[in-house]
């Protein structure tokens, strides 16, 4: 056990965009004691490693790029009166609000009233991934990638291949333009680029060829990557290239959550929550990437800014307690997650972290998109989607002592 104790209101573990909208928030509805815990050296989260456009229209009213727009978002919070205490990090999660952490003085508990957790997510390694073949220097995440480049000013290859096509690989190819690296291709697995529209349209705007329904078969190469073998409808071919950017496997960062005994989703990987945006332990609030994987800055901001104002109306002793209804359960294989997974019971209730339920597919689908308690229909939607794309439903309230919640694709 740690000797050093401390108390506050309101601790925020994560200083990104999420934490730290949150902080400021809090601040400006009256809570006088807010924290905000972050291991990096820095707060701002994700964007201080992308030096490119486009962050800050919805906070900040103009385009900025992401290490200008978190240092603005810092200063935001800083002047609203949070104390931000960088070199921090949060090792164990206690029940009730009780925080072990460690920093330059060792370790220490920080007694909160509520907590805030806001840790983003955390890219999986190529290992995970199963791409075969050697195991050359010269494959990164887009992660390391922009670190590299943005923070070091390195330019680790020349000519890479990007795997995928959804929001965070159309990032690592504006690193790569940053940065002169001109990539060969990038190849996506399904007929068409995950990213929503408009964003597909930089690679076109590049020059980089997009080779859809085509996969990474093997990567050549002892020391340094060499090449690549692809597969697609046109049969087996190599690529000549001296890197390889994989994206697009991030997950929650919910270890935290795990060891703690916190409810998890295995849909998400991110904290089962409520129409509040609260965990099972009711001390306990989630917002950002790490409920449901990667968003934009501005999304997981606005679900930061609406965390603060249930964690106020939690303070304020606002918020129902009791028993938690069981959340929904998803009946189509098509269906990856919904969040939040447990429904209010109470229109006011849903207002805190979701104004609606947040859905993604796991494969294209289109029908209707039904949720059903029992035999009572209680939402529903059209639907003509596809994995990545952002899926909004009217965030409807149940019954408390029917069945649980099922959803489902007719
Ligand atoms: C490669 C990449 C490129 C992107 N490009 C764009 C873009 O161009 N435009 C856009 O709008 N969005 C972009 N996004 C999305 C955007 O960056 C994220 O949606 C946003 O940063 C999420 O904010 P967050 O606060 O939830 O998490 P993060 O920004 O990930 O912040 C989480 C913070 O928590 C800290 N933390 C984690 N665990 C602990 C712990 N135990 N103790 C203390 N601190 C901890 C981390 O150090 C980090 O600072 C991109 C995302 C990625 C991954």
């Amino acid at each position: 056990m740690s000797e050093r104790v401390e108390e506050v209101d309101v601790a925020i573990v994560g200083g990104g965009p999420a934490g730290l909208a949150a902080a400021a928030e809090l601040r400006r509805l009256g809570v006088a004691r807010v924290a905000i815990l972050e291991r990096e050296a820095q707060a701002g989260g994700i964007p201080r490693h992308c030096g490119h456009y486009p962050f800050g229209m919805r906070e900040f009213h103009r385009l900025l790029r992401g290490p200008d727009y978190a240092a603005r978002l810092v200063r935001r919070a800083e002047a609203a009166g949070v104390v931000i205490r960088t070199g921090t990090t949060v090792t164990a999660l206690g029940p009730g609000g009780r925080l072990t952490i460690s920093d330059d003085r060792g370790l220490a508990t920080i007694r909160a009233r509520a907590v805030l957790l806001a840790t983003g997510v955390r890219e999986t390694s190529r290992a995970a991934r199963m791409i075969g073949g050697e195991k050359p220097g010269g494959i990164l995440p887009t992660g390391a990638l922009q670190g590299l480049v943005y923070l070091n000013q390195q330019k680790p290859f020349e000519r890479p291949v990007i795997i995928g096509s959804e929001l965070v690989a159309f990032s690592a190819l504006l690193t790569c333009r940053h940065a002169g690296i001109r990539p060969v291709a990038m190849i996506e697995e399904g007929d068409r680029a995950t990213a929503r529209w408009p964003v597909p349209l930089l690679a076109r705007l590049f020059g980089i060829p997009f080779l859809a329904r085509t996969r990474l078969e093997t990567i050549r190469g002892t020391r340094r990557v060499e090449g690549v073998e692809i597969a697609g409808a046109a049969g087996q071919r190599s690529l000549q290239t001296d890197g390889v950017i994989v994206t697009g496997q991030f997950r929650p960062e919910a270890s935290l959550l795990r060891e703690a005994g916190l409810a998890v989703d295995p849909a998400t990987g991110g904290p089962e929550v409520d129409g509040w945006g609260r965990l099972s332990d009711p001390a306990y609030f989630a917002a950002g990437n790490l409920l449901r994987g990667v968003e934009t800055a501005g999304w997981s901001w606005a679900e930061g800014r609406r965390a603060a104002h249930a964690i106020a109306a939690s303070l304020r002793g606002d918020l129902r307690a009791g028993d938690r209804p069981r959340p929904i359960a998803l009946d189509h294989a098509a269906l990856k997650f919904a969040m939040p997974q447990v429904l209010p019971m109470a229109p006011a209730e849903g207002r805190g972290l979701a104004p609606s339920l947040q859905i993604r597919l796991a494969t294209p689908a289109r029908g209707r998109l039904c949720l059903w308690q029992g035999d009572r229909l209680i939402a529903y939607r059209r639907l003509n989607h596809r994995p990545e794309q952002r899926i909004l439903m009217r965030l409807p309230t149940i019954e408390p002592n029917a069945p649980p919640p099922r959803l489902t694709i007719e």
